[in-house]
């Protein structure tokens, strides 16, 4: 029986108060605009439903290059300089620009939260916001009542904060999904399957992480299940599908401020379609709200430039994401034609081709702007 870390019951007591900054979410977007407000002096308050690092929320492979400019590599479990891509027809190596890392979820969140200074935390569940009257804005959770004049959703897809009257939900929302076993186990290399006997659309993937493999299938249409071929993919892996973890992954950009308050991470749709890479832009994105709202509580600019000035930086990254979901539709065409896909593969083989591929796939929220 797993033990739950997160306070339950008579030790979830009340909770209510003001700060400068409320930040909905811990995870790689809230945290990283935790860490941005260090030393701000400004009255920063976390809320996440658990405890930091207690939830795992994605495969955790990220760019090397961003945990270590970020301070994170003490996370890291495994390094891969070559990804490795199998059809029903061959196998593919490529040799990266740039390495990747997986990484251990609850280590770097820790690692993030221990960089956010004096920011205080709290397990809650944020169940929406109204206006405080003041300018501010209240954040209603299981617990109680907080007020502030600057509040962040980095809550996930789902967009909690929101109040747009045209919410959709999923299956119909622009979402893809993913569903990943975490078995004990060990492998050598970062691997993908574009293979229609798993998914029609989308692609499975095992990344190993020094003594467990993450083992999952992510399908680009939200009405297609993914769980069945999951715990195929881990048999045919001979592993067993242990330890589920799931979700629905934006592929569409959203607007990143909405009504004075600031979206980021999957919240915003940050998630870059076609590889579903999300912590990247999560980490990219919570810097860029983050040194905004670092400016309006040391006075330097008022909240309103601060939404503007985000908002534009967001918008300006947009070309990209539609130029990524061309690509993903593209991949779901051509994935249950094994032939076609394979011939693709091989063509972009080259390894001038592949390293000009991810230089630019890299600069999309490149880690020099973590300085
Ligand atoms: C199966 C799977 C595998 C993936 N693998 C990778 C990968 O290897 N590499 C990669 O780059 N991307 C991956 N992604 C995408 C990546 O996980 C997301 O894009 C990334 O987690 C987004 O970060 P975030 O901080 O915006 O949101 P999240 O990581 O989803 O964090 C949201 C936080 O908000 C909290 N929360 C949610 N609702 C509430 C509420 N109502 N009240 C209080 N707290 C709440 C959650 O507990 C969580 O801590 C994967 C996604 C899936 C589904």
């Amino acid at each position: 029986m797993p033990v739950r870390a997160t306070k339950r019951g008579a030790e979830r007591t009340p909770l209510t108060g003001d700060a400068d900054v409320i930040v909905c979410g811990a995870s790689f977007a809230g945290l990283t605009i935790a860490r941005e407000l260090a030393g701000s002096g400004a009255d920063v308050l976390v809320l996440d439903r658990y405890e930091i690092g207690e939830k795992q929320t994605s495969a955790c492979a990220a760019p090397t290059e961003w945990l270590e400019r970020l301070g994170l590599a003490a996370s890291v479990r495994q390094t891969f300089s070559d990804l490795v891509y199998h059809t029903p027809r061959a196998s593919l190596r490529w040799t990266l620009p740039w390495p990747f890392s997986t990484f251990d979820y609850q280590g770097l969140c820790e690692l993030l939260w221990a960089q956010a200074g004096s920011a205080s935390f709290e397990t809650a569940t944020v169940s929406g916001r109204s206006a405080a009257g003041d300018g501010s804005f209240t954040v209603h959770t299981d617990r109680g009542d907080l007020t502030a004049p600057l509040v962040v959703d980095a809550l996930g897809w789902r967009r909690v904060l929101s109040t747009a009257p045209d919410a959709i939900q999923p299956p119909d929302a622009r979402l893809s999904r993913g569903l990943e076993v975490h078995p004990k186990g060990t492998g050598e290399d970062l691997e993908l399957w574009l293979d229609p006997q798993y998914v029609r659309a989308g692609y499975g993937w095992s990344f190993p992480a020094q003594d467990e493999v993450r083992v999952g299938v992510g399908s680009f249409d939200p009405h297609d299940h993914v769980k069945e071929p999951t715990v195929r993919l881990a048999a045919d892996l001979g592993v067993p599908p242990d330890g589920y973890q799931g979700n629905w992954i934006p592929h569409q950009m959203r607007d990143a401020t909405e009504d004075g308050v600031f979206f980021a991470g999957d919240s915003a749709g940050h998630c870059l379609p076609t590889t579903a890479e999300g912590i990247r832009p999560a980490f990219y994105f919570g810097l860029a709200c983050g040194r905004e709202l670092r400016h309006v509580v040391e006075g330097r600019q008022t909240r309103e430039q601060a939404l503007q000035r985000y908002a534009e930086f967001c918008d300006d990254h947009r070309y990209a994401w539609r130029w990524l979901l061309r690509v993903q539709h593209a991949v779901g065409h051509v994935n249950p034609r094994p032939r076609a896909m394979t011939g693709i593969l091989r063509a972009l083989s080259h390894p001038r081709t592949v390293d000009w591929a991810f230089t630019h796939y890299g600069e999309i929220c490149p880690p020099s702007y973590a300085r």
